[in-house]
This record gives C-alpha cells, structure tokens and sequence, in this order.
C-alpha cells in the first residue's frame, strides 16, 4: 500500500500555516479517534493523520518531507523507519478529550502497526544507498553491482516466523481482543492487539529457529543497477521492491540510488554543460589558428578567431552532457587562458623588443586610461 501524501492526509495546502496544520489535525483526531469514532477504518485513519501531523508541525521535518517525500525519514534514521516515540500529541489531545488523555495508547508502536493492526499488510521499509561513480560512469552510464545488507523474508519459514500454524485461541484468530473501557465520553468497547498471537491471529507448534520468530534475516545481498547517462551528485535512482521485506505479506520497500560523481581532471561540470580551460600562446591569440580541444568524445578543431582575448568563451554546441530525462544534450564552453610567456629565449626576447617599437595600443581599452593622464 503506498503512503498517502501527508498534506493530503490532513487536507491542507503545500503552504499551510502552523495553525492550518493544528486545526486539522484537531479536526481529524476528533472524527477518527479509535476511542470515540465508530467509523471502521478509524483507527487506519487516526493513525495516518498522527504520522502526517508529527511530520508537517514541525518546521525541520517538513523541509525534509517537502525535498525527499516519504523516503526523508528512512534516509534520516539509516533506514531505521520515523521515530514517532519522542512526539508528544498529548497537549493537542487533552485539548480535544479534556485532561488526563495519554498520548500513547491502545499499543501504538511507532510506525509500521498501530494496535488492531498486527496482522496488517505493510511495506518493507526503503533503503537509501550511496553509490560513488566515476565522472565518466556518470556521464555515459554504466552497470554497477550493489552489495547491501537488509533484513529479507526468512526463507525457512517463508517470513511467516514459524511451523505448524494453527489459530490462536486467545483471540479465535481474530487478532485482538476486546475490553470495556471508561472514558469522559462514557463506557466504550476498545480493542487491543492479542498478547499472545502479537495481532496475528495464528500462532505456531514451533518458532523458526533460523529468524526467530521474526520472519526476516538479515541478507547480505548483491544488486545489479544500471545507472542512466546523465545522472549527477545528488540524483536518486528508485529501485523498486528490491528493499527490505514487508511484513505479513505486504511488498517489499525500494531502494534509493544516491549518486555522488567524482570530479575530473580537466572538466569542470555545470548541470548538462561541460567547460574547460584551455591554455593558448600570445601569439595563437593575436593571430588566431586552429587547435585540437579534448572534448567528452574525440578532440574537435576548434576555431580561434583573431584578436581573441583572455578569459573569451567560446561554445561548442551540444558536446556537453545527454540529459537524464530528455534525449537533449548539454554544450561545452571553452574559456581560453591566454598564457603570457614567464621566460623567453634570446630569439623570442629579440622579437618582442621589435613589437614595442610599434604602435600596440590601438585598442579603446588604453584611451580610457589616457584621459586621465
Ligand atoms: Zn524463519
Ligand atoms: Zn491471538
């Protein structure tokens, strides 16, 4: 089952105020609070409003939602799933049911199973990798195998935890169990995960002893990508159902590809487009010529005209990088450095001095500075 967008869960735009966000959440856990809705998915309801409040009202995790979506919080824990143990709803509780509400209740657990859920369906959680790649790797793609460890359905049991089901006779395989409960609002039924069966409704003659009872292991795994031309540092690359296992059946998680690409020696990227410094003589300058120029592919003879100056760019169109997304490619921008020689032979020296006896400073440049003189 895929997560719902949480500013969709709590009916509020993108930009939702503070207060915008805290009013609908009020109203949420008012209609679907397991101990006072009568609705039947209420407590499916309650838990997702909770999940998607404890993210948008506070300011450091939204941003985090808004940049990377529901897979921010598996990245921030290292794939340990969204803490929810250390957010306190009580405040905005008690103001809706009166004093004394606690704000853990009825055997929620954080994440993946709220109380009358234990047999419910969810999805492993997603994994992110960081995957280092040559600049060329990057730029025109490349097969890499991933090696991670995660926790993968058990194969001795098949992710059930056991042999020999039967149902639990706690619950009659119903999976909770019910008691009568007193609150402001009067006697009400409340359900509770069964003790013995954890929600499960079946229990097993014996444990599987490889997992435990768990129903996953952890699996050291190797996984064949191919990494798209184009990509750059920071791209995600989404790795369906290859994450870790779900639980009672649910899909397995995704894996998230996050590139980090090495520079090179001699070009310097810019989104799609490639530049270069390339290094030419006073002379090659003045006069222009033609010169070989490295590019991605083969070197191109590049034209430079004369009179060119130091710093000029140069473009060449569509030598730079093939788009991740559309089949568009970036341009290359040569600047030219024009190198002024440090030392001269006597031959150069002698030649030179000749050029000082003509008239160099023609140029606009140098009336600029003559008026002032
Ligand atoms: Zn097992
Ligand atoms: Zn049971």
């Amino acid at each position: 089952m895929e997560k719902r967008d949480y500013y969709e869960v709590l009916g509020v735009s993108k930009d939702a105020a503070q207060d915008d966000i805290k009013r609908a959440f009020r109203r949420l856990a008012k209609k679907y609070h397991p101990d006072v809705s009568k609705e039947p998915d209420a407590a499916e309801k309650f838990k997702e409003a909770q999940e998607a409040y404890a993210v948008l009202s506070d300011e450091n995790k939204r941003k985090q939602y808004d940049q990377f979506g529901h897979s921010a919080f598996d990245q921030m824990n290292g794939g340990a799933g969204f803490d929810f143990s250390d957010i306190d709803l009580g405040d905005i509780l008690n103001d809706l049911f009166g004093g004394g509400f606690r704000s853990s209740f009825s055997g929620f657990d954080g994440f993946g199973n709220f109380g009358f859920g234990g047999n419910r369906q969810t999805k492993g959680r997603d994994s992110i990798v960081r995957v280092d790649l040559e600049f060329e790797e990057a730029v025109f793609g490349c097969k890499k195998t991933i090696n991670l460890t995660l926790n993968d359905t058990c194969d001795s049991c098949n992710g059930k935890g056991g042999h020999g089901s039967k149902k639990c006779d706690k619950c009659s395989g119903r999976g909770v169990t019910v008691e009568n409960r007193q609150t402001l609002f009067g006697a009400f039924q409340s359900q509770t995960t069964c003790s013995k069966c954890g929600g499960k409704g079946e229990i097993f003659e014996e444990t599987c002893s490889k997992c435990k009872g768990n129903g996953k292991i952890r699996a050291n795994k190797d996984i064949e990508v191919t990494v798209p031309a184009g990509v750059d540092t920071g791209n995600q690359l989404r790795i369906k159902g290859k994450g870790e296992a779900g639980t009672n059946g649910g899909p397995n998680g995704d894996i998230y590809l996050e590139f980090n690409v090495k520079k090179h020696p001699l070009f310097v990227r810019d989104g799609n487009d490639i530049h270069l410094e390339f290094p030419i003589t006073i002379t090659d300058a003045v006069l222009g010529c033609k010169k070989e120029v490295p590019t991605l592919s083969s070197p191109v003879k590049l034209t430079i005209p004369q009179g060119s100056q130091n710093q000029d760019v140069l473009r060449l169109k569509g030598k730079g990088i093939e788009d991740v997304n559309y089949r568009r490619k970036g341009d290359m921008y040569i600047t030219l450095k024009v190198v002024i020689p440090r030392k001269l032979d006597r031959k150069s020296k002698k030649l030179f001095e000749q050029l000082k006896d003509t008239d160099l400073e023609k140029d606009r440049e140098f009336d600029k500075i003559k008026k002032y003189l």
